[in-house]
């Protein structure tokens, strides 16, 4: 059967990979629908492509930063009309039930607007120079290429992330999407360029892993990083800028804790718990995947959840009424199985689902039941680590501070949940939580594009998406103008 071909987009042109090598990228809920061949790249690609994004920087960086952000302005409204379009093929290359893929082109829209704002607020520093007749500010300077690479999950949204502020500081960009889901990142980068963003300043290049990545993160003209995804990439990515210097923006894993308090209204945290738990199939990197539970409240919740879970309807994601689509790849799907495995052997109880779908209509693609375990406790591999799919993880507590002991006892730090009615104990949780970020009586998932994204511990490097992207991509001068038309020696002239 023909199916479409797609390839880099670089200079604001489609090219094959230079070697001519495609991959393939099927639909997870049925594999004998076929998206399309992608270009698979390699150094070569990189290198032509850094050549040409450099050249792109010269000029790039010298339109007025309010001009850049009326480009992002246009492009905001070009997603808004090729929003279904766009949830569509997102569903179909990754997934996730349409109506969350509609959130993550909305989400990308919300960023477009945001950071178009932020072009006229590239604020600097003014500040008194402790010298007479003399001007002392700092301003804000574009990094030049920036290197940047993105996993599948949120295939617009997170590109988003780093691409619009990036832009709007005066960077050129190169990203390498993952090879689960380039058509998404191509849909967006097709869409600036339609909205007046020239070329060479955005470029995508496809491919596997660190084929493209390693040569982007090497290569001496590409001045920063900005990578999502696992921590073991992360690592992997952070080492190999330490070699060479370079500026590296990591946002990785998490192991995200619900806490239900004993006076918290349960419904409410059921509700938050089906949707932190097995939205987007439970593949989010702020997922809720441990369940704290007050003793008290622990057995009517557990009925009341693993009833509700039993219920979820598991299928393409883009037909009517289906709450939980495939896992992106059998990889993950082996992951999911894993750790089932992995908890049982730790003695912790299957309240429910444990296993692939694969009869009838999940013949052909990569289901899996949304799972409970109950009887975990902290120390269990289930309770620490990612898993990355419709798994879940029940833990029960006594007193406040034991749950915070036990949300706090992981290697991640991304996101954490609450639920009371306690106003002092929601603010113990907000000053003891330690994550980058804290929901009160509402799920683990659902950050707006204006405040600070990332985490703490192994999910992250200290920098933040959203609120905080424009301190990564940009770099701090301090300018001092002395028009005292003489020499004039800080700390020795004026000195007492
Ligand atoms: P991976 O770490 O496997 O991949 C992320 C990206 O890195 C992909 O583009 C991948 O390419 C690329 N990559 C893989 N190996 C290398 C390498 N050696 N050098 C350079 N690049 C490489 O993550 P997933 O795509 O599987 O995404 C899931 C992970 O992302 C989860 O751990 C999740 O928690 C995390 N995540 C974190 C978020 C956050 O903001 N904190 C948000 C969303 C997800 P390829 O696809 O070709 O393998």
């Amino acid at each position: 059967m023909s199916h479409p071909k797609f390839g880099n987009l670089i200079n604001g042109k489609e090219q094959p990979a230079k070697s001519g090598a495609t991959f393939f990228n099927i639909n997870p809920a049925d594999h004998r629908d076929i998206i399309g061949e992608f270009a698979a790249s390699n150094g070569d690609d990189v290198n032509q492509t850094v050549e040409i994004a450099k050249k792109a920087f010269a000029s790039w960086r010298l339109v007025p930063a309010p001009k850049r952000a009326e480009i992002l302005f246009r492009a905001a409204n070009l997603l808004v009309e090729r929003k279904e379009q766009f949830a569509r093929d997102m569903t179909r290359e990754m997934g996730k039930v349409i109506a969350e893929t509609r959130g993550d082109v909305q989400e990308a829209i919300d960023e477009a607007f945001y950071v178009a704002g932020e072009g006229r607020r590239l604020f600097g520093v003014t500040t008194p120079s402790e010298l007479p007749n003399k001007f002392a500010m700092s301003i804000r300077v574009p990094l030049g290429v920036v290197g940047m690479i993105a996993p599948w999950n949120f295939p617009m949204a997170i590109p988003s992330w780093k691409l619009f502020p990036a832009l709007v500081a005066g960077n050129t960009c190169i990203i390498k999407p993952a090879q689960d889901t380039p058509l998404s990142t191509l849909n967006l980068v097709r869409t600036l360029m339609d909205a007046g963003v020239p070329p060479g300043v955005v470029n995508v290049i496809t491919g596997f892993g660190s084929k493209v990545g390693t040569p982007l993160i090497e290569h001496p003209d590409v001045r920063a990083i900005s990578f999502t995804g696992s921590s073991e990439v992360g690592s992997i990515i952070a080492q190999n800028c330490a070699k060479h210097f370079k500026p590296v923006s990591l946002e990785m894993g998490g192991k995200n804790a619900m806490v239900v308090m004993d006076d918290a209204n349960l419904d409410l945290a059921l509700d938050g718990a089906l949707w932190g738990s097995f939205g987007t199939t439970g593949q989010r990197c702020t997922a809720t995947s441990r369940i704290l539970l007050h003793k008290s409240i622990a057995k009517e919740f557990t009925d009341k959840f693993v009833a509700r879970a039993k219920k979820l309807k598991v299928g393409n994601g883009i037909e009517v009424g289906i709450k939980v689509g495939p896992q992106v790849n059998e990889s993950q799907i082996e992951t999911s199985a894993s750790y089932c495995a992995i908890a049982l052997a730790e003695g912790a109880k299957l309240l429910c689902g444990g296993h692939q779908l694969k009869d009838g209509p999940y013949a052909h693609g990569t289901f899996f039941e949304p799972t409970i375990f109950g009887g975990v406790t902290k120390n269990m591999r289930i309770a620490k680590e990612e898993v990355f799919g419709p798994v879940v993880s029940l833990i029960e507590f006594s007193t406040i501070e034991e749950a915070i002991d036990i949300a706090n006892s992981i290697d991640y730090g991304l996101s954490t949940a609450f639920y009371t009615k306690n106003v002092n104990q929601a603010f113990t949780a907000i000053r003891d939580l330690e994550a980058g970020i804290t929901y009160i009586n509402a799920p683990t998932i659902g950050a707006e594009v204006h405040l600070p994204f990332g985490g703490v511990k192994q999910t992250g490097n200290g920098h933040r998406e959203g609120l905080g992207s424009l301190d990564f991509y940009t770099q701090w001068k301090a300018v001092y103008v002395d028009y005292s038309d003489k020499l004039q020696r800080a700390q020795i002239d004026n000195a007492e």
